[in-house]
């Protein structure tokens, strides 16, 4: 360690500075003010782009399949701006990943509903046929 009156270079476990004799105390932390201050987030909402809405997938998987997942999307989607504009980055966010995961089981359960109806068409028709 360095000596903090001299600027000796010591051993680590040295206790006293061999050029000054000055006592050498272990340093865990630099002192408070010699830390920068930290800068307050503030945003330049005119340049920043907030996350992504996904209210185009949520309006299409609300006309196109699950009404209830695809409202639950664009009910989020239509928090990402509002929330951004407030200040609310973290919320603005959240907002934006529950409309995408809305979106997506939204999108994802058509196909589940389409091979259920599938799976039920070919059942009928097999039964039909056998008899
Ligand atoms: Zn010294």
């Amino acid at each position: 360690m360095y000596c903090q009156k001299c600027g000796h270079e010591n051993s680590d476990r040295a206790l006293q500075c061999a050029a000054c004799g000055e006592i050498l105390v272990p340093v865990t932390k630099p002192p408070m003010d010699t830390l920068p201050p930290a800068a307050p987030y503030a945003p330049a909402r005119t340049h920043v782009v907030g996350p992504p809405n996904h209210l185009v997938w949520a309006i299409l998987v609300t006309l196109f399949c699950c009404l209830p997942g695809g409202i639950v999307a664009i009910v989020y989607a239509a928090q990402v701006d509002s929330k951004f504009m407030a200040g609310d980055v973290a919320g603005a966010q959240y907002a934006s990943d529950q409309a995408k995961l809305w979106s997506w089981i939204s999108a994802g359960s058509i196909l589940v509903i389409a091979a259920g109806y599938f799976l039920l068409v070919m059942a009928a028709v097999i039964s039909g046929g056998s008899q």
